[in-house]
């Protein structure tokens, strides 16, 4: 082959840029009904090259769907004390110097940059609301119904209430590890969630109910997959399902095996919190109240 004809050969498999278009009208064939709030997990390098970046991805967004929200956390304002509850997936006193690097939470902090740039992009636009939980916030454009649902006590309080809106998740280039709102069947299932402390407002404040380890979520897809629309845009897999059969399907299959959609790390504090509660909880042995150490 040439170089003129590998160059053309390129050019032909090369996909063409993405553009504004383009993703409005792969946002409209998604079978979203209309008017239901949104959850959108992103990754816009999933993409490929998209002309305008993440301000064309959020602007689609924002075109075709009535509400939006995306996950804007912040863990850079954790701390960990001393001393705490049991079986809590920390140890304690173990990041003195760390903590001294936390940063106290403000409303305008920039998410993470784990969350990807299309969430920060939707966190910064003028219309958009964000809620105050200094680690797990949310934010979202017309969505202040939800985003206001979100205590300290239930950071997944505004993906609740999406839920009983009937609303959906989009995966855009990521997989179900970054699928939040798996964390709330587990939640509604009954696993074990955390207590962690933030920076805020001059004070250390305690979260409860805190979800912790998604690396083993991706289980979750052949029993979730027929509820899955999947298309690509771009290089990016892009999934939409429906929060209802999501979260009950992984509540079902929590209540029928609590380890399901652990991970396989052998290091990892939270899932192996879960496993030992889970063999505690089978030799009938009660678990140490939170005043008890050891
Ligand atoms: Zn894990």
């Amino acid at each position: 082959m040439s170089n003129h004809d590998a160059q053309l050969n390129q050019e032909a498999t090369e996909p063409k840029p993405i553009g504004y278009r383009q993703l409005v009208r792969a946002f409209r064939e998604l079978p979203i009904p209309p008017g239901r709030p949104v959850l959108v997990h992103s990754s816009l390098s999933a993409f490929g090259e998209v002309l305008g970046g993440a301000e064309t991805v959020a602007g689609a967004l924002a075109e075709v769907f009535n509400s939006i929200v995306v996950p804007t956390f912040t863990y850079k304002t954790l701390v960990i004390p001393e001393s705490g509850p049991p079986d809590n997936a920390i140890t304690y006193g173990s990041q003195a110097d760390m903590n001294k690097m936390a940063e106290f939470f403000y409303p305008d902090m920039p998410a993470d940059k784990l969350m990807g740039v299309v969430a920060e992009t939707v966190r910064r636009h003028p219309e958009a609301h964000r809620s105050g939980h200094p680690v797990m916030s949310f934010a979202g454009l017309n969505a202040r119904q939800y985003l206001e649902k979100q205590l300290l006590t239930e950071p997944l309080a505004p993906i609740a209430a999406m839920y009983d809106r009937g609303g959906w998740v989009l995966l855009l280039g990521v997989d179900h590890t970054a699928n939040t709102s798996i964390h709330l069947g587990e939640r509604l299932a009954g696993r074990k969630m955390y207590t962690r402390w933030a920076l805020m407002s001059d004070l250390i404040v305690t979260c409860t109910n805190t979800p912790y380890c998604s690396d083993g979520f991706n289980a979750i897809a052949p029993l979730i997959d027929p509820f899955v629309d999947k298309a690509r845009i771009g290089k990016a897999e892009v999934q939409a399902m429906p929060l209802h059969e999501l979260i009950e399907t992984t509540r079902q299959l929590i209540q029928a095996d609590q380890t399901a959609l652990l991970c396989s790390r052998t290091d990892c504090p939270s899932c192996n919190t879960v496993r030992r509660l889970v063999i505690r909880l089978k030799n009938g042995i009660v678990p140490p109240t939170v005043n008890s150490h050891g």
